[in-house]
């Protein structure tokens, strides 16, 4: 299978998402773009820049003529207004024009931050992402969707902006937190979830491999990861109808995440979002209720939680009235049909929501 997965919109080519196991690969990639002359700014945070922003920037000052770099603290709560507008001063100081680029090295804040940089700085310049987590690997560094917080509010200020180019060099995930590598697997097993029950049983199956990174299971992990996230995302580039069903587990995910004042990472309770999808369709009769020992099954095997105390069905279901995916006053909530098979429902009741949350507050 190639490492290469071209991503169309509307019909016509967008980006290639390329798959490689070093940053070498980036040189030839960025020199399709005709660089001479033009300059890269690298946006990175405090961690990654120590990790990797030496190497990267020795490969992408090869390819343009002028090369900065722009580094904020590691965190979401930097991932705001303030750091962009010192990221637009640096690009103003350093005279940045339309036809240079930005180069988002890091994980989803990075990602999130440069592209929203790069959506709005001069009405929009070109960006290129090069994620460094299992999460933006999987899921955040394609479809486009880049934006920062608002003062309590999560991705409240954002743009749609396509980048030129996704790089993804696999095994920079072995420095990765075992934390953060479990929280990206909450996406992951979202995508078996909701697209391909035969992937959802290849994880189960792999799965002591994959948590030993062997980079050739996670090649091919992130590859089918990657395959659904672009089928889904080409069929709705502006989240209208079927991306919605990337959602999964995030209505009640994203409430469990603020309430628990974002000390559960994300993907930890995008997995707990999907117990209590999986609970929803089991009560609706759709699934068997043996499903739900196999869900707890992957989840354990990946170290993700199955359960958390000290948070409120009544507290859960009364903070999606404010999730974004509520549509003049109808939730869109994502259910399963089956494993592999995702659905829109939007006939929930409270009662609904609170049966299935019933096996994770335990
Ligand atoms: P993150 O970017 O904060 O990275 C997590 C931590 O890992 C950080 O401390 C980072 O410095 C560190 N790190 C990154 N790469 C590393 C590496 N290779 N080795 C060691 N440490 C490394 O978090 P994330 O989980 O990647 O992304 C979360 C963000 O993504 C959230 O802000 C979320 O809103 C956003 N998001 C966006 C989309 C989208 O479609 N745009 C989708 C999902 C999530
Ligand atoms: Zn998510």
């Amino acid at each position: 299978m190639s490492n290469r997965i071209p991503v169309h919109m509307n019909g016509a080519f967008q980006y290639d998402i390329v798959m490689e196991m070093t940053f070498d690969g980036l040189e030839r990639e960025l020199n399709q773009f005709n660089l001479q002359g033009r300059r890269i700014c690298i946006v990175t945070d405090s961690n990654v820049a120590s990790l990797y922003l030496e190497e990267v920037e020795a490969i992408v000052s090869r390819c343009c003529q002028v090369t900065s770099h722009f580094i904020f603290p590691a965190g979401e709560e930097n991932k705001n207004l303030d750091t962009v507008r010192s990221l637009y001063e640096t690009l103003i100081e350093k005279q940045y024009d339309r036809h240079d680029f930005l180069l988002a090295l890091g994980g989803g804040v990075v990602g999130d931050l440069c592209g929203f940089a790069a959506a709005t700085y001069l009405r929009g310049i070109s960006f290129i992402q090069v994620p460094t987590t299992l999460l933006s690997q999987v899921d955040s560094s394609i479809g486009g969707k880049t934006g920062v917080d608002f003062d309590a509010y999560k991705n409240m200020v954002g743009a749609f902006h396509m980048p030129k180019l996704v790089y993804t060099n696999i095994s920079a995930l072995k420095t990765l937190s075992d934390e953060q590598f479990s929280s990206g697997m909450g996406e992951v097993v979202k995508h078996g979830l909701i697209r391909d029950a035969s992937y959802y049983e290849w994880l189960k199956e792999h799965a002591p491999v994959i948590q030993k990174r062997e980079l050739g299971y996670l090649e091919e992990m992130v590859r089918i990861s990657n395959h659904i996230k672009r089928e889904v995302v080409e069929k709705d580039p502006t989240e209208q109808g079927d991306r919605a069903l990337l959602n999964l587990g995030h209505t009640l995910g994203h409430a469990i995440e603020k309430l628990s004042d974002f000390k559960f990472l994300h993907g930890h309770c995008v997995g707990l979002g999907c117990i209590a999808a999986m609970a929803i369709s089991i009560n609706k009769g759709l699934i068997s209720d043996q499903e739900l020992a196999r869900l707890y099954e992957v989840m354990n095997a990946f170290g993700m939680p199955v359960s958390v105390k000290s948070i409120t069905a009544h507290d859960i279901v009364g903070l999606t009235k404010n999730d974004k995916k509520m549509d003049s006053g109808t939730i869109r909530f994502i259910l399963l049909e089956q494993i592999g098979k995702a659905y829109v429902d939007t006939s929930l009741t409270d009662t609904d929501m609170s049966d299935g949350l019933l096996p994770i507050l335990a």
